[in-house]
This record gives C-alpha cells, sequence and structure tokens, in this order.
C-alpha cells in the first residue's frame, strides 16, 4: 500500500485537480454510479472530541474507503496541533485490500471549496462581479481562492461575526488584486455570490438580504443544529445539494424540512445539474443555493488523485502491508 503523508499534500494536489475530482464525483452520485455511507460521528468522551467516519463506493471511478477523524478542541492550546484531523484510508475494491493511507486535512479543506466552486460554476449568473463572504475563518480562505476562479470577479465583501478575522479574507483579495470591502449583512444585497462558511448555530442571513439573481453556497452546516441562514431564503431559492439525505438531516435545509416549508423533493442534487439531467439556473432573477454538506466521497476523490499524482512523482512511501 502507499502512504501519502500531510507534509506532501500541497506540493501534490491544486485546486484545478480538487474541482474536477469533485465535480466528477457528484456527477457519480447523482448517476447513481456512487454512494455514500452513513455518517458515523461520535463524542468519545475524551479530550471532548468529536470522532467519526465518512466513507463510500464509488463504482465508476473505482474507490472505496473512507476518511477517519474530527475534531479535538484542545490540539492547539495543549499541543500545537491544528485541532481538525483526519486521515483518508483507501481499499481496492476487487480484494478489499488496504491501497492507500492518505493525510486528510488540506484534502479536507480543498474538496470543501472545490464543492462550493463546482456549485457556483454551473449555477452562477456568468456575469457574476460581487462575492459576499459569511465567515472568515481557516475554510473561508481556501473557498475564497476557488471561488474566485469561477467567475470575473472584480469584489469582494464581506462579513463576520468576529470583525478581527476579517483580514483573513483581506488577503485572499489582494492576493487576487481584488478591492475588499467589510460589510453589514444587508450590504450582502450588492453580492451576485455569496459563500456562508461559519459555526453558526443560528440564521446569520436573512431572506430579504439576498438580491434577486444571486447564487449562495452555504457551507458552513455540517451538523444537526447549525444554521447559516434564513430558512424562508431556502422557499425563496432554488435548492441544490451534493446529497440529499444528508442536506435533509445535518445540512443547511434540515430547519426548511423541520418546518415544513419545503420538501425532500425540492431538493436536487448538484450532480444532476452536471450530468444535464437538471437544467440548473433557469433565469437571471433566480435565487439559486447550494447546501454544501460535505460528502465522503469527495475526500475519496481527491484522495484517490493525490496518490495517483505522489506514485507518479515518486514520492508516495510504499509499504509491504
Ligand atoms: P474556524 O473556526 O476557522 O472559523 C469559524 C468561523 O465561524 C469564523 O468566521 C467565526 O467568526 C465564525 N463563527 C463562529 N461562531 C459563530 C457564530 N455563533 N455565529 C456566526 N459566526 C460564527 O472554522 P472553519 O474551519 O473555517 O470551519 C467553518 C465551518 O465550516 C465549521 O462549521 C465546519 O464544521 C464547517 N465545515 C464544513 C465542511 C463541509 O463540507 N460542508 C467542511 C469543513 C468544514
Amino acid at each position: 500500500m502507499y502512504i501519502v503523508p500531510e507534509r506532501e499534500i500541497a506540493g501534490l494536489m491544486t485546486r484545478e485537480a480538487s474541482f474536477a475530482a469533485v465535480e466528477k464525483v457528484f456527477a457519480a452520485m447523482a448517476a447513481k454510479d456512487a454512494y455514500n455511507f452513513p455518517v458515523i460521528r461520535e463524542a468519545i468522551g475524551h479530550e471532548d472530541a468529536l470522532y467519526g467516519f465518512k466513507g463510500g463506493f464509488d463504482r465508476a471511478g473505482q474507490t472505496l474507503g473512507l476518511k477517519a477523524g474530527g475534531y479535538w478542541p484542545n490540539n492547539l492550546e495543549k499541543r500545537g496541533l491544528i485541532n481538525h484531523q483526519s486521515t483518508v484510508f483507501l481499499f481496492d475494491p476487487d480484494t478489499g485490500k488496504a491501497s492507500a493511507m492518505v493525510g486528510g486535512n488540506l484534502l479536507t479543506a480543498l474538496r470543501t471549496a472545490a464543492a462550493s466552486s463546482v456549485s457556483i460554476s454551473h449555477l452562477a449568473r456568468k456575469d457574476a462581479k460581487v462575492i459576499g463572504m459569511i465567515g472568515a475563518g481557516h475554510q473561508a480562505k481556501f473557498q475564497l481562492r476557488a471561488a474566485l476562479e469561477q467567475r470575473e470577479f472584480e469584489k469582494v465583501i464581506g462579513w463576520n461575526l468576529h470583525p478581527e478575522m476579517l483580514p483573513n479574507l483581506q488577503e485572499v483579495a489582494d492576493e487576487a488584486g481584488l478591492p475588499f470591502e467589510a460589510v453589514e449583512l444587508d450590504g450582502m444585497r450588492e453580492a451576485d455570490v455569496i459563500i456562508s462558511i461559519t459555526s453558526s448555530f443560528d440564521a446569520i442571513l436573512g431572506a430579504d438580504q439576498v438580491s434577486p439573481g444571486t447564487h449562495l453556497a452555504c457551507m458552513g452546516t455540517d451538523t444537526k443544529g447549525k444554521q447559516e441562514v434564513d430558512p424562508a431564503l431556502l422557499v425563496k431559492a432554488t435548492v441544490f445539494t451534493d446529497e440529499v439525505a444528508q442536506s435533509i438531516s445535518i445540512g443547511e435545509a434540515q430547519h426548511a424540512i423541520a418546518q415544513g416549508l419545503i420538501g425532500e423533493g425540492d431538493i436536487a442534487q448538484l450532480g444532476a445539474v452536471i450530468n444535464k439531467a437538471h437544467p440548473g439556473r433557469q433565469s437571471d432573477e433566480e435565487v439559486t443555493l447550494f447546501d454544501g454538506t460535505g460528502v465522503g466521497l469527495q475526500d475519496l476523490a481527491v484522495a484517490s488523485a493525490v496518490v495517483d499524482q505522489a506514485v507518479k512523482t515518486g514520492i508516495a512511501i510504499e509499504v509491504d502491508f
């Protein structure tokens, strides 16, 4: 089997390759060539850690495996390690033998940014000029960098509960040579594309703070109880997701579903748009919303691409296992 350590991922994986891998696996999921296994997530009663597994099988891409990991809130303070820790394990689908072990920390950020980017690529208006960010933490920088490659954006605006983190967004806007402006939530009406990526447990963005024609990628809500937008926004918008079962249970749609505002049948898979089985955006006035919950197959897709690259470049460590 091959080992690709965390330290090698930055040199091996590009945003373009992450986008391609995630777009392909979303398409395979919608075509029913790939499916995710039920997610396991446990508070293990040690170090306040949340630990779990996200796995799946992509028959089209012949990728089988899981990502194991979670959140250790004391890591940084106690040990100087990052709080999110994950590792991807791949298995040979023909034999069940372990084929690779891959550092999953950077890959998680890249695959999550790729998911919102794929949604922007397929659902945002072609003439989108202003991108709005809600959230300015670790993931937000990856999200913004990848999103800026999808349209000819001219300006970045941002809101964050903790304004002292807004320089994170300024830094990415500077890299791209774009102006950055901190705004109040009402200012989000200027945005053609909005990404939300926070750890919020309450609605931040109101339905009337979004202009007609906007595309939203709601990326922060990946657990029961989390929430970033007013459920009324999901009524106003055409809703897409990576996986409907996750969207209604742990995604942004969980609230609109629980309140009976929308039904499961109102949520389409982004992969169906990629496969042209769903028309996607149908007018310049339509509000589209991607509920990005994060699926195991995304992790497997980018990990598999990294292993190929690591083997090709001689960086993969081969062990007899
Ligand atoms: P982070 O800790 O670096 O940043 C957290 C962000 O949320 C900051 O902008 C912070 O100001 C904001 N925030 C914190 N509490 C808030 C509150 N009560 N209300 C509004 N904003 C609040 O975290 P991160 O690594 O950037 O992750 C952000 C979120 O993305 C987390 O909820 C994480 O679980 C989620 N996530 C989702 C996926 C996915 O696939 N959908 C993947 C990775 C992470």
